[in-house]
């Protein structure tokens, strides 16, 4: 899933590779995904996107934003995986969407559990891609503690940490990826209610939640994550499917695996105590 050091990585990546590219046609999505995600029907893609040239991409939350002239946009978020092809390379078996440029070369657009593809000009209604425009991002330096405070006073009731970090999008493109390391680097149990945390946990948490992503973002993603170009991050995460069998870095005990909130949470017990 495409979170927020993917969205920076793979948005940075789409700006040195596409920039300039000129889109020749559109190739509609050869398999039925009933959790891909379009606005309105993919075939009038064409008149939305052909012609147009590559300026730039940004990345905010769960999206990658790739603007091309005629003020027209490509968004794609969630689980959609964007790949870029040289005119040699083969395209994947199957697709949600393919663009071609004038030099051959093209993306493709593959959903693994759901993800989203949008072509517009303009302005694009959807509360989802203007939280994630307009909430300061903690990569920002408008994501203060002020601010993070802020939204733990907002809370209409008690929530657990896990609940207040990747839930809601209360921080837009934070999602249950990059919230193990958070809470395991805050040393913080993801069911930990925040009315238990004590205000040195809330400080560690806030710095936390800056540090971890930054350093996954510095480092071109997680290691559960492709970029642009198909390859894995090089942020080596600490929990994740990856590592969950292994004894845990800080204190060599057991890490659990459970099924939390809509996702599975990773954590120490000894390390993030109850
Ligand atoms: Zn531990």
């Amino acid at each position: 899933m495409i979170e927020i050091p993917e969205s920076f990585t793979i948005s940075q990546q789409a700006s040195e590779t596409l920039k300039g590219k000129t889109i020749a046609h559109i190739i509609e999505p050869n398999s039925l995904h009933r959790f891909a995600f379009y606005n309105g029907d993919p075939a009038g893609y064409s008149g939305i996107l052909v012609g147009r040239t590559i300026q730039t991409a940004r990345g905010h939350g769960c999206f990658v934003d790739i603007l091309m002239d005629e003020d027209t946009h490509l968004l794609i978020g969630d689980g959609t995986h964007i790949c870029y092809h040289t005119s040699t390379e083969k395209a994947p078996k199957k697709y949600q969407l393919m663009i071609v440029f004038e030099d051959n070369s093209f993306l493709a657009f593959t959903v693994s559990m759901y993800g989203s593809i949008y072509a517009f000009k303009g302005e694009f209604d959807n509360p989802y891609y203007q939280g994630s425009l307009h909430k300061p991002c903690p990569l920002d330096e408008r994501f203060d503690k002020v601010y993070f405070l802020s939204i733990i006073k907002n809370l209409k009731k008690d929530l657990s940490a896990k609940a207040l970090l990747a839930t809601e999008q209360r921080i837009p493109g934070l999602g249950n990826g990059v919230v193990q390391d958070i809470l395991f680097n805050a040393r913080i149990a993801p069911k930990r209610k925040i009315s238990t945390l004590t205000e040195k946990e809330i400080d560690r948490l806030f710095h936390t939640l800056k540090s971890t992503l930054e350093e996954m973002t510095r480092q071109g993603g997680r290691d559960t994550e492709k970029d642009l170009y198909g390859i894995l991050g090089n942020y080596r995460t600490i929990l994740s499917k990856n590592t969950y069998h292994t004894p845990c870095p800080a204190c060599g005990g057991r890490i659990i695996k459970e099924a939390y909130l809509g996702g599975s949470v990773y954590y120490c017990p000894h390390c993030q105590p109850a």
